[in-house]
Order: C-alpha cells, then structure tokens, then sequence
C-alpha cells in the first residue's frame, strides 16, 4: 500500500514535472517566436529600462536610424531628438509614462546622418509584480508619408494659385478638376463644367486635322503643346498656350488629362500693338508705306480674280517742305494731320489711304468702275486740301498734285504701277501743281528725259554751259531803259538751248539751284560794273533769287561777299523774289529780305497775281517793287478781268509807295494801257527780247542817245 501509495506519488510528480516542462516549453517557444517576430519587424523596437537607457533595439532600428546596436546600447533614446519638437511636447510625454500610462504620438528624429525621421511610436511602461522595470517603444517609420504629403500641398497650393488654368480629366475626357484660375479665364462655375467635356471651350477656330495631329501627340508621346484659340462662357474667343499631359496608371492604361492654359491675350495684343507700330504712321494714324505695299499685292491679286479695275492715286503736297522748313515740325505736323483727316472724310469705305513719305500720301481706289471716277475723287481731293488750314494761329495754304494710275491697264506689278503714279505725279507738278494727272505712255518718255536732263545739269556748271542774258526794262513814260533783268541760259551739247522754264524747277529740286544762283549773282554784278565802266547809265540790274537759295542759312553772308568783292552799289541791285516765296515763308523767316535791304539792296516781288497773297499782307513786308505777271499782261487790254486786276495792282502798289514793273509787254496796246494806268516801268519782247551782254550794251547806247 504505502509502496504503491509512493509509486502513484511518484507518478502523479512525474505527470506535473512533464506537464510543467511542457508548459517552459510552449512559453520558451512563444517567447523565441515573439522575439524572432520583434527582431524581423518593419517596426522600430526600442527597449529601455526604467532609467530611460536603451537595453534592446532591434534590426529596424538599425536600418530606419542608422545607428548600429552598439552605438546606442546604454544610452538615451534622446540621442535621436531633432531640434524640432518643443520642450512642452516631451515634458507632456514624461509626465504619462511617469503615470504608468501608455504613450502615443508623433515623433520627429534624425538620423545618424541628419536627415529627418518622422515616427508614429507608442511608448508602453512594463510593470512586473507592481513595480516598473521596462519601457517598450514601437515606432513606424512615416517619413516617406509626411513627405508625401507636403508635396502635395505644395501641389495643391500650385494648383490653386498659379495664373494658368489647369484642368483635370478622367481617361473618358470628362472634367474631374479644374482649379480657380481656370474659372476665372473661362467664366464657367466649377459645377458647369464637373462632369463636362473640354468640347466646351473649344471654338471653331482650329480645324479637324489641327485635333487629328494633337491626338496623335497625345496617344504616342502622352504630350502635346500649342497654340489653340478656346471660347469662354461669354462667347469670347481666348488664345491660350496648351500643355497636355497624359496621366497613365501602373499598368499602363489612361488614368487622367491634365491640361494646362496659359492666357495668351496680353501676349497677343502686344504683339498686335507691335505690328499697328510698325504698320502705321504714327503722326496721322494712317497705314504707313510698308503696309501699303503689303496691302496692294492682295488688293491686286483679288481684282485680278474679280478683273475689276483699281486706282492708284499719289498725292503730294505742292508746299510742305517750305512750311515745314520755316514754320518748323510741328506746324508742318499739324497740317499733315488735318489733310489726312479731310481726305479720309471724301473717301469710300472699301478705299484705302496710307500715308507713304513726310508730304505723300497714296489712295487706292478698289474697286473704279471707270477712269473718271478716279478723276472725280482727286478733284474732290484736291479741293478738300486747297481749303485753308488754321494751325497754331498761322493761317495756311496749301494744293497738293495728283498722278493716278490704274491696275491692270498702266502695269501688272506694284512697283511699275507706283512708278507711274509718281510719274503722272511729277507731271501734275510740272503743269502747275494743284491739279491731277493720269499716267499715259508718252509720261515714262518724259520721266526718262528729265532723268537725262537732271544728269546734264549736274556737269552744265563745271562745263561752262551756263551764261546770262539781260532783258532791258524801260521807263514806260520815257522810253528810258532803267535796268535790265538778268536771265539765266543753258546751251548743253546733246540738248542744245533748253529753256530755264524747264531747267529751274529741276536744279531747284536737285538743290544745284544753291550754286548756280552764287554764280548768276556774281555774274550779273560783274557786267553791271562793266556796263557802268562803259559809261552805261543804267539804274538797276535785276536777279532771280530762288526760294531754295533761302534756304542757306548763310545766304546774306554770301551775297554781301560777292557785293563787296565786285564792288558794287547794293542800291544797284534789285532783287527778285517769286509771290509764292512769300506765301511758303513766314514774316519771321523774311529777315534776310531786310538783311538784304538794310545795305541798299532792292526786293522786287516777281509774278505777281498768280500767288494767293493778300494786298493787306504786302503790306507788311519791306518791298520796292512789284511785278504784275505776263499772264495778266497777255490779254489786256480785251479781257476785263485781266484788266481790273491790273489796275488794282497798280493802284494799290502805288498807294503802299511800291514801284510796279508790268513784264511780258508783246503789243503796243498793252504799252498804252499799262502807261495809262501809270504802270511805271515795262519790260517785254515789244521793247526787247533777251540778249547777251554786249549786244544789250549796244541796245543801250542806241536807245538812250
Ligand atoms: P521771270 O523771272 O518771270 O522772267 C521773265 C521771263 O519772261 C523770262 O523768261 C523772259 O524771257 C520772259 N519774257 C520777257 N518778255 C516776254 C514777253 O514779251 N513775252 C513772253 N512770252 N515772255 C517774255 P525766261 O528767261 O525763259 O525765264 C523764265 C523764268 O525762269 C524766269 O521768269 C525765272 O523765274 C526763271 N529764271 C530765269 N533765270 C533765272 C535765274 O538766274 N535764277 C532763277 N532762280 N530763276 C531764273
Ligand atoms: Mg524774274
Ligand atoms: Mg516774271
């Protein structure tokens, strides 16, 4: 029994010892199996114990901090801190743990190399038996996360700030997003446009091969950029610059469409500002000359399609330069502006006017039905033009010449067509100005003449081709010669004698007229002194002063060089100025007249009646003589006209204490009319033609003996 009773005690002992060996066991498994589970974890493991000095790290630790198990053992889990966490938030983590509570939170560390280490951890304190002997931390690594997500807020900050507009769509092209700078471009509310397609703003503007292209673009290179007109809500057509980008999932398929408008319209109107610049005139508005010539090509290109007929009109302005010499810039900007406005107001609406130089303007007809249409609007222009014009209290007059061509019929290209109207141009000038002209064949004959003329006279100088003739000029009461007026001749080798009708309007333009006239001067002085060495009793010698001469600024320096050298009486000389000079100067520019008067010289006022001056504005001037033109002189003494303006002439220079001379005397009749009338000197081919020095000197002895 008691042997028994031992065996069963035995037994019974042996049962609990492999049932307690069982039980180490399965705990010593589980514990092995807990920490393989803690060594192998992604999650940071950190134990210390309840001094805060770390006794286990495990093999996350090593690889999220970089820290070695070794470097940190029996230190304070402290050595991680970054500098960016307050004092307060760890303060309030050692007060919990202190509790015996369980802490969680956000940390921010650093790493062994100083990066950031941002952890979600969860600190558990270990109490044994009631009495605490551990601290567990668990830590996730969410760095990659946060920095994930301040990327996107700074995307999302982009995407709400930035001037582009950006739109979202899915792979099906309906509108998923689309950001305030969109709406703002577009007009649209974000719920008109959610679930919409981006055929919404598209306007017609491109055509089906330009979203063919761009479809492509997008399928192979999952890109495309370019210029695209849209339409916003009101209707308005936008341009914008569109970036296009294709969105693709992991796999591979269209996730989204993001597309990116940037606003072109600023660019765009200041590229067109640009192009208004430099295609216009900036003082009148009008298209310049480089419009002009871009404009024709087309306007010639349509009515050949439609063979209509187009008209080339070049206005130039007979006075301009002068005035803008004298008057200075601004009057002469002012007139130009106010011409433009008047001719812009006679044309048609489909008609185009440019201003092409400083006094040229050219208007295109398109379409003319007939030639003399074009001639009806360049009367109409040149009446518009010959009305006064009021600029900064100078009351101006000015006339402006025509040359019209027309297209196909005077040339098929731009330049041959220019070239004419400036040619009819030129001719409406040489037949007087303040008339207009069409281009005919025999006009390029005459151009190509001039040419060859301007070429001579450039060498007539230096070829001593030029010389003088003098026109007697006779006491009409007496039958005294009084003077003689001193002609310029031209005898060239290939033109033969050409007529200074012809050749002073050219040297005038070229500005040759500055030298020639130096030498006409001289000249007629130093025959003058012959004469009178000669024992000539003559009063006065006579020279043509041309308005380009005046010009020169030193032109009275030069003249009293030439007095004092030839020592001649200035009160010898008289000098002749045209009426229209004195229209084109102003009083101010005149002082040279006064230089001129002031050392005894003489001012004749030559053509007189053909000019627009008033009697009240003679009065003004510092003059001695006037010269009743040969035109009005022609018809007297039938023409009633002719013959109440000579008699008010000679009145009224009689009565400002003017000498009148009467030139072109041809008849007997008008001798008698104009003595009559106490015209007090004359001077025509009745009494005498033009002749050469010495036959004047003979002419003289024979006359006055
Ligand atoms: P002008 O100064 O009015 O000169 C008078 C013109 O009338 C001269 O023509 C003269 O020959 C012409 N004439 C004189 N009597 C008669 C007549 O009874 N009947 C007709 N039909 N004509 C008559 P010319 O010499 O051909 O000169 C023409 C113009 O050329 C001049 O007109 C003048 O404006 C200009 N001219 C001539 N010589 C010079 C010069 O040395 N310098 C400048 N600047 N101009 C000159
Ligand atoms: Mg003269
Ligand atoms: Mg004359």
């Amino acid at each position: 029994m008691i042997t028994f009773s031992f065996f069963l005690l035995a037994f019974l002992i042996l049962i609990i010892l492999v049932f307690k060996y069982q039980q180490l066991r399965k705990t010593t498994r589980e514990l092995l199996a807990f920490r393989y589970a803690i060594e192998n974890s992604d999650n940071v493991v950190v134990l210390t114990d309840k001094d805060r000095k770390i006794e286990y790290v495990n093999d996350a630790f090593e690889a999220h901090t970089g820290y070695t198990k070794h470097e940190v053992l029996g230190k304070n889990p402290g050595i991680l801190k970054s500098d960016l966490l307050s004092d307060d938030f760890y303060k309030n983590m050692n007060e919990t743990l202190d509790r015996g509570e369980r802490w969680q939170g956000e940390l921010i560390n650093r790493r062994k190399d100083g990066t950031l280490l941002y952890e979600k951890t969860s600190i558990v304190p270990i109490v044994v038996d009631g009495e605490l002997i551990q601290y567990l931390a668990i830590k996730l690594d969410i760095t990659d996360y946060i920095e994930q997500q301040q990327k996107l807020q700074q995307s999302a900050a982009v995407y709400e700030t930035i001037g582009d507009g950006i739109m979202i769509t899915d792979s099906e092209k309906k509108i998923l997003s689309i950001n305030p700078s969109f709406i703002q471009m577009f007009g649209y509310d974000e719920e008109e446009l959610i679930g919409q397609e981006p055929t919404i703003i598209t306007s017609t503007k491109q055509d089906r091969i330009f979203y063919r292209r761009m479809w492509y673009s997008l399928m192979t290179k999952d890109r495309w950029k370019g210029k695209m007109y849209n339409k916003a809500k009101s209707g308005k057509r936008l341009p914008t610059w569109l970036t296009i980008t294709v969105v693709r999932d992991k796999v591979g398929a269209i996730a989204n469409f993001i597309a990116i408008y940037a606003n072109l319209e600023e660019i765009i109107e200041m590229e067109e500002k640009a192009d208004y610049l430099a295609y216009h005139d900036s003082l009148t508005q009008l298209p310049n000359r480089a419009h002009f010539e871009r404009q024709i090509v087309d306007i010639f290109d349509l009515a050949k399609m439609s063979k209509e007929k187009v008209a080339i009109l070049f206005v130039d302005l007979d006075r301009f330069k002068v005035i803008n010499d004298t008057l200075g810039h601004h009057v002469g900007d002012g007139m130009l502006v106010e011409l433009a406005e008047r001719i812009k107001k006679v044309l048609g609406k489909n008609d185009l006017l440019a201003r092409i130089g400083g006094d040229e303007f050219v208007v295109i007809l398109n379409p003319v039905k007939e030639k003399k249409d074009a001639g009806v609007m360049a009367a109409k222009i040149l009446s518009v033009i010959r009305e006064p014009i009021n600029v900064q209290d100078y009351h101006l007059n000015t006339t402006a010449s025509i040359g019209i061509a027309f297209y196909p019929e005077d040339g098929e290209d731009r330049s041959t067509i220019v070239k004419h109207a400036d040619s009819a141009m030129y001719h409406a000038k040489d037949k007087g100005k303040d008339n207009y002209q069409f281009y005919t064949k025999q006009l390029s004959l005459d151009v190509q003449a001039r040419l060859n003329l301007e070429q001579e006279l450039l060498h007539a100088m230096e070829r001593e081709e030029l010389f003088l003739y003098y026109q007697p000029q006779y006491y009409l009461k007496s039958g005294k010669i009084s003077g003689a007026e001193a002609l310029l001749r031209w005898e060239n080798l290939n033109l033969g004698r050409v007529s200074p009708d012809k050749f002073i309007s050219i040297a005038e333009e070229t500005g040759i007229i500055v030298d020639i006239g130096y030498f006409v001067f001289e000249e007629a002085c130093k025959e003058y002194m012959h004469w009178k060495e000669q024992g000539l009793d003559i009063d006065s010698i006579s020279v043509n002063i041309s308005s380009v001469q005046f010009r020169e600024d030193d032109l009275f320096e030069k003249l009293k060089e030439i007095i004092i050298k030839v020592g001649i009486p200035p009160y010898s000389i008289e000098i002749e100025i045209t009426e229209s000079f004195i229209m084109e100067y102003s009083t101010t520019n005149l002082t040279i007249l006064e230089d001129l008067r002031n050392i005894g010289c003489k001012i004749s006022i030559d053509d007189f009646g053909t000019g627009y001056s008033s009697m009240s504005y003679m009065k003004s001037l510092a003059l001695d003589t006037i010269k009743i033109d040969k035109s009005f002189v022609a018809d007297l003494p039938h023409n009633t006209h002719d013959v109440e303006v000579s008699k008010a002439i000679i009145a009224l220079s009689k009565s400002l204490g003017y000498h009148v001379i009467a030139e072109g005397i041809e008849t007997p009749e008008q001798e008698k009319f104009l003595l009559e009338y106490h015209c007090d000197i004359g001077q025509g081919y009745y009494f005498a033609k033009p002749m050469d020095s010495s036959a004047f000197v003979a002419f003289v002895k024979e006359k006055n003996q």
